[in-house]
This record gives C-alpha cells, structure tokens and sequence, in this order.
C-alpha cells in the first residue's frame, strides 16, 4: 500500500502553547518541529501537566520530580523555549475532568496562543500497542480546554484574577496521531531535536533500554513521515479546526 501523502501544515503564526502529560513527551517526536518554528522567531511556551515524578523505576518521586524539571527545562532551552509551566498533576494517575479542563483553559488565558498543540491522544498508536493513560486524558481535555478558554462564563472565576477568555485559538494540532493529515519539514533542525532529547539524560537511563540510541529513534518516525510530505525529515500532526463545520 503506497504511504498516504501528507498537506503542509500552516506557519503563518505567533505563538503557540504546547500541553503535554510529561516531561519527554515533546522531545520524543515533536522538538525539532518547535526549533524550526523557534528560529523563525515565532513563540512557543510549554506546558507540563504532571512532572514526570513517576517515570525512574529506581528513583523515589520526590526526587525525580525535581531532576525530571530540570531535564525538561535545559531540553526545552535547546530548542528555543524560554517559558515552562508544570501544572503539578499526579504523575500515571491524571484525569479528563473539570480539574484538568481548569487548568489548562488558565494557561490558555494566560498565554493567548494562535495554535495549541499536544500529543497522540487515540487509544493507541495506530497499531495494538495502548496509549499511556496520561496523554489520552491530557490530549482530550486540551481540545475541550480550547473551547473552554473562550467562553467567560465557563471557569469565570478566572476572570476574577484577571484573565480575559481567550477565542484566538485558530487551531489543535496532536502530535505523532495516527490519524495525522499534516507535516511539517524538520530536516534542517532534526539534530537540535535529538539534542533536546538526550538532554533527558536522568530519564533515559532510567528506562534501561539497551544500545538506546536517539538518532535511530527519532528517524524511525521522521524518515518514513518526510517521504509522505516529500522531504527527508518531517513530524506528522493531526489538525483540529476551532471553526465550526471546516
Ligand atoms: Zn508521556
């Protein structure tokens, strides 16, 4: 079966607010997309909904909680990213909710982003492997957040503080879905991409993969999606429209 071809996805923005589970989440995939757009002077600030405390089998939470945000901030500065929030969400065990849905429409609020982008939130990755339950909740209440952030009578208290509801969301893009339509073209930043991610050193040496090798890794999925958008290195989104019947 000849691979599906890919649309270009639009550039033709300011800033854009990435909502991920984990610290990781972003360097395994989209990283490098964020260090094109960073060096075409655009803005893009990430999220953290958790810290990623529970992912070192051998390291009690408390303590790689803080080595996890200090990995994440440094892999974030390769790429261009100055603002990290961690929203502080129990690492394994978040849930699609009103909490969740709260707190990201705030960071909506505050940061007024043209795009929102997140990760893979299907139930699996396109084959019988299972999402891991924190990016389904996390992807599905992004989208939801979206529609929250604009409407002031949804989390109004937050206007209390000072936020505005925020429509300018044009559109959610998730990362690495199977169900992705777009690309973008990564081959001039894929190696600042595999930076960010060994920047993760604490964490991978934690999964104990043997022979792990980043390069390998990343291109495992950016060469195979550059072929569908017709250049060498490319990550794959999937396009939510915020505008009713597109
Ligand atoms: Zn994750």
């Amino acid at each position: 079966m000849e691979p599906q071809p890919l649309e270009a996805i639009d550039e033709n923005w300011r800033t854009a607010l990435v909502v991920v589970a984990h610290p990781d989440d972003v360097e395994f995939g989209a990283a490098a997309a964020v260090a094109r757009w960073t060096g075409q002077g655009k803005d893009v600030i990430y999220c953290m909904v958790t810290s990623g405390e529970a992912g070192i089998d051998s390291m009690p939470p408390d303590e790689c909680r803080e080595v996890r945000m200090d990995e994440e901030i440094a892999s974030a500065a390769i790429v261009g990213v100055s603002v990290v929030e961690f929203l502080g969400f129990p690492d394994g065990t978040v849930e699609h909710g009103s909490t969740l849905r709260r707190a990201i429409a705030e960071q909506i609020r505050r940061h007024r982003p043209d795009i929102v982008i997140t990760g893979n939130f299907h139930e699996t990755w396109g084959g019988r492997t299972p999402n891991q339950a924190d990016h389904v909740a996390v992807g599905r209440a992004t989208l939801n957040a979206v529609a929250d952030a604009a409407n002031r009578w949804i989390f109004a208290d937050q206007l209390l503080e000072g936020l505005e509801p925020w429509a300018g969301v044009r559109q959610v893009w998730a990362a690495g879905s199977p169900e992705s339509t777009h690309a973008v073209d990564i081959t001039e930043t894929f190696g600042t991409g595999v930076e960010s991610l060994r920047a993760h050193r604490a964490y991978l040496d934690g999964l104990g993969w043997e022979n792990f090798d980043p390069v390998e890794m990343l291109e495992g999925m950016s060469r195979p999606t550059g072929t569908r958008l017709g250049v060498t290195h490319a990550t794959a989104f999937e396009v939510f429209s915020t505008t009713w019947g597109e």
